[in-house]
This record gives structure tokens, sequence and C-alpha cells, in this order.
């Protein structure tokens, strides 16, 4: 284990019950995308064929019409605004982050608001909420649609089904309907497969996707669409401005060649793997933990059924004890030692209800479950 390489700068490092999430550094990119990347160093490539290549490579892999790798699914959505509100037009394309006279646009449901949604905004773009709070209709979305509307954004999550929300069907029907292009937030929708090109392939115009999801670098992304819309995203990207010299919102978004083959790398792995081999690892690490807490008084546990989406599985533990809180068992384990990070929920304005928590089995390396299944017993117990 290479445990020093983070002591030597003081850091001990922590076991990851939570997940792939940013906090952490994604996900762990297995031998053969270290690897590749390790070859892509030794030689030189320029920067504009690799992306294209790389982008053409993962959209026939995908199923899809054309693809462009982004640093980040954060990029992808920013580099999509820009690819929107100036098109191919090289004096737009250097006027942004400023969008006089450009419209500017980008309209979300009420339903939908969330974290991510500030990566829209970054080349400039303003975001219009349509619907109210408790229920979308198609109507909204029409009414909402004006002078300065540039497009229509969805947010994609099978794991939940809202049915207070405008769907994706419903979206596109509308924006079509006045010709307005729609762009998808598919980050986590790795998995079934399909899905790597069912948003694009429904009608969506630029889909988003986090390769952090699937053992690519964390910095890597990409975005799935049409052609015209890729190219128009190349447009914004790091390289068009060094390449072309004109001076587009993505130069700070680099990646770098390695992290592109990597990206490839992962992708070809994921679409490839035996997904039933890694749905029952992750199925018998939970039920390690589970095994572990199972009958400790005032607690509840279960495995979730979960398949779909990057993060199958889970335990989840909720307490029917009054008064005590998991939010404690959360901070006893991030100060413990080891430091184990698990997740508590939170409800839609970012607050804890203390009774609900959900452990990840996605970054726990072997030997990990019954390190984290004996802690958590042994906190749990104190409540
Ligand atoms: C992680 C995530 C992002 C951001 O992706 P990065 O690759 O970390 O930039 C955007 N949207 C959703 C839904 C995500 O889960």
């Amino acid at each position: 284990m290479s445990k020093k390489i983070y002591s030597d700068l003081g850091i001990e490092p922590i076991i990851n019950a939570i997940g792939s999430v940013t906090l952490l550094g994604g996900s762990t990119q297995p031998p053969e995308v270290i690897e590749a990347m390790q070859s892509a160093q030794d030689m030189y490539v320029p920067m504009d064929e690799l992306e294209e290549k790389a982008g053409n490579y993962l959209a026939e892999l995908f199923g899809a019409e054309a693809s462009y790798i982004t640093s980040g699914a954060g990029s992808a959505l920013t580099l999509t605004t820009a690819a929107f509100m100036a098109g191919d037009n090289d004096d737009l394309i250097v006027q942004l982050p400023d969008t006089t006279g450009i419209k500017d646009e980008i309209l979300i449901q009420s339903r939908q608001r969330y974290h991510y949604e500030r990566c829209l905004t970054y080349a400039g773009a303003k975001l219009v909420e349509f619907g109210a709070k408790d229920k979308v209709i198609k109507d909204d979305l029409e009414e909402s649609i004006g002078e300065k509307t540039v497009a229509v954004h969805y947010v994609a999550n099978e794991t939940i089904d809202d049915p207070n929300a405008l769907t994706l069907d419903e979206t596109l029907e509308v924006a079509k309907k006045y010709n307005l292009p729609v762009m998808v937030d598919a980050a986590g929708q790795i998995y079934p497969l399909s899905n790597l090109s069912k948003y694009s392939n429904m009608g969506a115009d630029a889909v988003s996707y986090a390769a952090k999801y699937f053992g690519a670098p964390h910095s890597t992304g990409f975005v799935v669409g049409t052609k015209d819309i890729i190219r128009k995203v190349a447009l914004q990207s790091f390289i068009s401005y060094e390449m072309r010299r004109v001076r587009g919102v993505g130069r700070p978004q680099k990646i770098d060649r390695q992290e592109i083959i990597g990206a490839v790398a992962a992708a070809k792995i994921w679409m490839n793997m035996n997904h039933e081999d890694r749905l029952a690892k992750a199925e018998k690490t939970c039920s390690v933990i589970a095994s572990h807490i199972k009958g400790i008084e005032g607690v509840d546990v279960e495995i979730q059924e979960n398949t779909i989406g990057h993060d199958p599985h889970g335990v989840r533990i909720s307490l029917t004890k009054e008064g005590a809180s998991l939010i404690d068992v959360q901070e006893a384990l991030k100060n413990g030692n080891p430091r184990i990070w698990m997740r508590c929920d939170q409800d839609l304005d970012g607050n804890y209800d203390g009774n609900l928590a959900r452990i990840s089995p996605f970054g726990l390396y072997p030997g990990e479950d019954e390190i984290v299944g004996s802690r958590l017993a042994e906190e749990l117990k104190k409540l």
C-alpha cells in the first residue's frame, strides 16, 4: 500500500463509505487505465486530433452520434451552454461570458433545482425557473419560453421517480415544438449501459456525463450529442483556444492527454465488463456490513436492491429509537481510527433529520467492509 505517499504530506487516508464523490477524489482507476495513461505519457500528439478521435471512439462505443471529452461533467455542462449561446460564430465565442445581444436564458423546472446548476451559468447564461414547486406541467414550460430563451435543461435521475416533475419526453415535446435545444445532466446515469446513448437518442441535443463514476480520472467527463452540437462544444474547449486562437470560455477547463486516454480506457472497460459480477460484489460487501449491525436495538438495517446508476445496493440504516441521531455516529466514525466517512440523508434544503443513513460499497477496498461494519456496530450500540 502506498500510504506513505499521503503520510509524507501529513495526511491520514480515510475509508470511503460514502461512494463516488468529488470530496474524496471520485473513483479508483483499474490497473488497465493506469497502464494506458502511463503509455500515453511516452509521446506527444496534437490534442485536437486526440479529442476528436477519442470523442468518435466513445460515440461508437456508446451507440451515439457524437461525443466530446471534457474536464468533468461540470465542464460538459458549461461548454454546452456556451455552445448553445455562441454556436460557431467566432465573434460570439470570444464575447462570452458577456451575453449582451445574445440569447442567454436556460429554462429549468422548479422541481429540478440542484447543486450543479451553477455550472450552467459560468459561460454567462442565466437560469430561468418554470413551474410551481409542487407540480410542473407542459403549459408551464410553454409559457416560460421567451425572446431570450436559448435552451431547456433537464436533470436525469433514474433512481428517483418524481411524478410531479415534467418528464424528459414532455420536455422534448414542448422544446422541439419551439425549435429549442434540450440539454440533459445525466452525470451518474451510467448503468444500464443503454443510458449512455438513451437520452440523446430520445432527442436531447447534448447530454453530460461524469466519468468519475466509472473508474476514469476524476477530472474527466463527456458530452454525448448531435454532431452539430458536439462540433460547437469543441469550439469552446481549451484546445480550440490554442489551436484556432479563438479564445472561448473553456480555456481554464483543461485536461491532459493521459486523462483523455484514461477516460477512453475506463469507458471501454465499463462497456465490456461483467456487470453481474460487479453488482454481486457490491451486494456481498453490503451484506458483510449489515451482518455486523443486525439485531442492534433501535436500529433497522436493510440492503438496498437498487442496481441502476453508478452506486448500486448500499446499506440503509434507520433509527427507531427516540432522541438518538445518526449524525453522532457519522461524527464518531469521521473522528475515529481509522477515519471513516459515511453519509446521513439530507432533505432538499440540506438539513439532516438524523434518522436515516446509507453506507455505500462503491469506494471500499477489500477488507474494509469488516472494519466499517464493526466500527458502525460499536457506535450504534452507544446510542
Ligand atoms: C458529479 C456530478 C456533476 C459534476 O461532475 P464532475 O465530473 O465532478 O464535474 C454534475 N451533475 C451531477 C448530477 C453529478 O452527480
